[in-house]
């Protein structure tokens, strides 16, 4: 993997002081067993030398890499990361999803020596997710040499409003910053893939799913119609999810552009998937598969844009390919747990295409299917919870799923599950004593999938963590 050719120099006096008070924070979240502490340093930190950022920024010798979307910026950056430790870099990461400024800068001064630079720092590359409304801001200040580009999706109704507004965002920061990235864009969405028209001649990498197999039949709920910048209606060829496809404009001619990386076939299982992908085109073309242990399409476009992010870097398919078979799921992300005899895996569910596909990973399990389903209305989850009527819920209909309702919002959560025609047994809005109902009704050695909105997946991902004996994720992120 090259060299990024930035300057660097060490950070001032008052930079230094103000990532020592940062790590001392820490420290102390941590003694206090405050969310691992991922957030406060950095807001400690960025409040004292706001030009933080940008100093720590211009450290990591093979530069910086950001990866943005709706969803799956914490899996790609996980798996992101992991390829590149398998080709001799050391990742510099923000690993438990904090994803805003004061997550970047927390990343950096848990890494910082005393003087304030980052050790090694030559072999190590950044590789961080940001949160899709503050990429825009963040891109200036972090100069990436790489930027993925995932998906967009409507999130819940009250947090960003329109989707057209972010990509507005992304592509003005697009034409503004210094040096223009390489990009790395899903050639499936159409809202991503425009990005290219602002590449100012930096190099553009698109990956894409070529495989009917996968496709839907019919466009689900959470689809949102996607309008060309010519006005007009986008038509698909074949619909992988929401409004993510093969896509053209029957008006002006813009068309999804044939991926560089491009999954040829995809064998969804329970468990993960085989992806056969075809790298480059015409002589220069390679192809290779991967076992990914990881299930779902929407796994499969998380590691093809990790896949697709290395390879922009000069990685080579053996590298990408046995990394990716290795990684496992980040935080929160299908982790599994064994817990009273049950295998329980954990999924994140956050917005109507989200839970989509959660909702598919589920179907394509062997009965029976027992299913913990937690909806929280924090801030973090989107304090209107309406969203889930505009997800298929409908599609456990009919596969006998035995299912158990949690979270604050428990009972709306129920009332949507039995207009979908699968009424949940029981609601129990406290996280413990839904687990145990949950488990008790989940067969000796079968397996409890536990459907979560962010802060209710915090909540039960460290009850579960304590049950099967696992350390907390800032002792097992290291
Ligand atoms: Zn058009």
């Amino acid at each position: 993997m090259s060299t990024a050719t930035q300057q660097s120099s060490p950070p001032s006096p008052r930079e230094r002081l103000a990532l020592l008070l940062g790590r001392a924070s820490r420290a102390i979240a941590r003694r206090l067993g405050r969310s691992g502490g991922t957030a406060i340093p950095g807001l400690v930190a960025g409040a004292l030398a706001p030009s933080l950022i940008e100093r720590l920024a211009l450290q990591p010798g093979h530069g910086v890499a950001t990866v943005t979307g709706t969803n799956g910026k914490t899996t790609t950056t996980h798996l992101l990361a992991a390829i590149l430790r398998a080709g001799g870099v050391d990742p510099l990461t923000n690993p438990s999803g904090s994803n805003l400024e004061r997550g970047l800068i927390a990343a950096y001064s848990g890494s910082v020596d005393g003087r304030g630079l980052v050790p090694r720092a030559d072999a190590r590359a950044g590789v961080f997710e940001v949160d899709e409304a503050a990429l825009a801001r963040l891109m200036p200040r972090l100069r990436p040499r790489l930027a993925v580009f995932l998906n967009l999706f409507r999130d819940q109704l009250d947090r960003y409003g329109e989707v057209d507004s972010v990509a507005e965002g992304w592509a003005r920061a697009l034409e503004e910053v210094q040096t223009p990235p390489t990009l790395v864009l899903n050639a499936d969405d159409p809202s991503i893939a425009q990005l290219a028209e602002h590449a100012r001649g930096a190099r553009v990498v698109t990956f894409g799913v070529d495989d009917d197999a996968v496709a839907l039949t019919h466009a689900d709920h959470a689809s949102d119609a996607r309008f060309c910048g010519c006005g007009s209606r986008f038509t698909y060829e074949a619909i992988y999810m929401g409004h993510v496809g093969r896509w053209h404009c029957p008006t002006c001619g813009r068309t999804r552009p044939v991926p560089d990386v491009s999954a040829r076939r995809i064998e969804l299982r329970e468990d993960g998937s085989t992806v056969h992908v075809a790298i480059g085109h015409g002589a220069e073309q390679q192809t290779f598969q991967f076992e990914l242990p990881l299930a779902g399409l929407y796994s499969a476009y998380n590691a093809l844009a990790a896949a697709a992010a290395a390879y922009a870097l000069g990685l080579d398919v053996v590298t990408i390919a046995s990394a990716l078979a290795e990684a496992g799921p980040a935080f929160g992300r299908q982790e599994r747990f064994e817990v009273a005899g049950r295998r329980v895996r954990l999924l994140l569910a956050k917005n109507p295409a989200g839970l989509n596909e959660v909702l598919r990973v589920l179907t394509v399990a062997a009965p029976p299917l027992t299913v913990l389903a937690m909806l929280n209305d924090g801030v973090q989850d989107g304090q209107d919870v309406s969203w889930i009527y505009d997800a298929d819920l409908e599609m456990l209909a009919g596969t006998g799923a035995t299912i158990v309702c949690s979270g604050d919002r428990a009972d709306d959560l129920a009332l949507r599950f039995s207009l979908a025609g699968c009424p949940p047994v029981s609601v129990i809005p406290q996280t413990e004593r839904a687990l145990d109902a949950a488990l008790a009704r989940t067969p000796p050695g079968g397996r409890l999938d536990v459907v979560a909105t962010y802060t209710a997946m915090m909540d039960v991902r460290s009850a579960l963590a304590r049950r099967a004996g696992v350390g907390a994720y800032w002792e097992a992120s290291k």
